[in-house]
């Protein structure tokens, strides 16, 4: 018999929760310690859109699309409602401008074997009559996408990785981490809690890692991302077919609205965030102001939410590789500072991989091996 290995996730967003479920699956003792409450950090901001549509080059749209692909399988292994909703995503343009991009992103999409595909403005109206389109120079949906709900999705992983014995410790901080003299390997954490003892560290702590990694003489470097997306108070259905909408900034007929797109979807209990910008944007602006701008540009396009109220969602930090990509693994084998049984799991776009993650990251640890998908997102491309 193998001695179980003891794994401590630092982190309780999607990505550690994730981690944390599948480890339990393949038989190691886990410990999730998160210094505030599971799933509140940038896991509780993000828009949840499940995709691989806004992905490049292709190696990465493809791990995308491999996870996405993923979620129905994780979400029944999970056994519960986790909001998971499929039907795609559309979006249209307004400008002659928008529209050759638009086809030219769908014609890569298509070459990468994604079903994207552009619609004329008739299947559009079909596809979603509750919305007031505008102007349209080109339309597209991408079938295969869906959104989540990040927080239940959290509570289901830590509920299924309790039943496996997994330990959650809340409202503590890691500090250190403890080695002794001359030996690399981290022997224990130390916490506002006390000492916890570890086999392996995983460092999914978000916007965090950064600072935790350096501790461990891992070099992770991140750049700032704030993002901001608004809630409204819950509404009946309006989004019947297709639960993702990206609408253009530009509405000839209403030159006040000349901003960036909009995005929204409406959540599982029946709120709809919207957001500005794509995935990536940067954002600051969380007054109630500008809460209420947003509302007001979602109500052009969606009448029926025509009532509803904003609600301010303070900014989100989105945890972000400096090169945008995934950091996912051990450190390498040769490096000399770093602690060799410290498995880092940092990412952005974190909604739409937490399936793969999870899955890859417990292979990784409980099994030994170095999976060969994931040799792009190594830490040591940052050395
Ligand atoms: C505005 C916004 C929109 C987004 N939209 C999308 C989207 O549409 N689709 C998509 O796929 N992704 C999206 N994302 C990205 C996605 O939400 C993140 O990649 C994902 O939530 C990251 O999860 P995580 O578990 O790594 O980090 P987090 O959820 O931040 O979890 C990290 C945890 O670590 C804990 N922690 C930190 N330091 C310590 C410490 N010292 N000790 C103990 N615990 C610690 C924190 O308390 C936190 O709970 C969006 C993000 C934002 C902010």
């Amino acid at each position: 018999m193998k001695t179980r290995l003891q794994v401590v996730v630092v982190g309780a967003g999607i990505v550690g929760a994730s981690i944390a479920y599948h480890l339990t699956q393949r038989g190691a003792r886990v410990t999730v310690v998160d210094s505030g409450k599971a799933g509140f950090g940038a896991s509780s901001h993000s828009f949840a859109w499940i995709n691989a549509g806004a992905k490049s080059p292709a190696a990465y749209h493809d791990l995308n699309r491999r996870s996405l692909e993923m979620w129905d399988r994780f979400a029944q292994r999970l056994g519960c409602d986790v909001g998971l909703r499929w039907g795609g995503k559309l979006s249209w343009e307004a400008t002659s401008e928008g529209a050759a991009a638009l086809k030219e992103r769908v014609g890569q999409l298509q070459e990468w074997g994604y079903p994207s595909r552009l619609l004329d403005e008739a299947e559009l109206h079909r596809l979603a009559p509750e919305l007031s389109l505008g102007t349209v120079t080109a339309a597209e949906f991408s079938e295969i996408e869906g959104q989540v709900e990040p927080q239940m999705v959290v509570d289901a992983c830590l509920w299924r990785a309790r039943e496996l014995g997994a330990k959650l410790v809340e409202g503590t901080s890691v500090t250190a981490f403890a080695r002794s003299k001359g030996r690399p390997r981290v022997e224990s954490l130390e916490t506002s809690g006390g000492s916890l003892p570890c086999d392996v560290v995983v460092l999914a702590a978000g916007v965090s890692t950064t600072e935790l990694a350096a501790k461990a003489g891992v070099h992770v470097p991140q750049e700032e991302s704030p993002g901001v997306v608004i809630r409204t108070d819950p509404r009946p259905p309006l989004l019947p077919t297709v639960p993702v909408v990206y609408a253009p900034a530009l509405d000839p007929d209403h030159p006040a609205l000349v901003r960036s797109e909009i995005h929204l979807r409406q959540c599982h209990d029946g709120s709809l965030m919207i957001g500005e910008g794509n995935q990536e944007s940067l954002r600051r602006d969380d007054t109630q102001a500008h809460a209420d701008d947003l509302l007001g540009r979602a109500i052009h396009y969606l009448p029926s939410l025509a009532g509803a109220r904003a609600i301010t969602v303070p900014v989100g930090y989105r945890p972000m590789p400096l090169d945008g990509y995934p950091v996912l693994g051990f450190p390498a084998p040769n490096s000399t500072e770093a602690a060799p049984n410290v498995y880092i799991a940092l990412t952005h776009s974190g909604v739409t991989l937490a399936p793969l993650i999870g899955e890859l990251a417990a292979i990784e640890i409980v099994d030994g091996v170095r999976v060969e998908s994931l040799s792009p997102y190594r830490p040591e491309r940052f050395l």
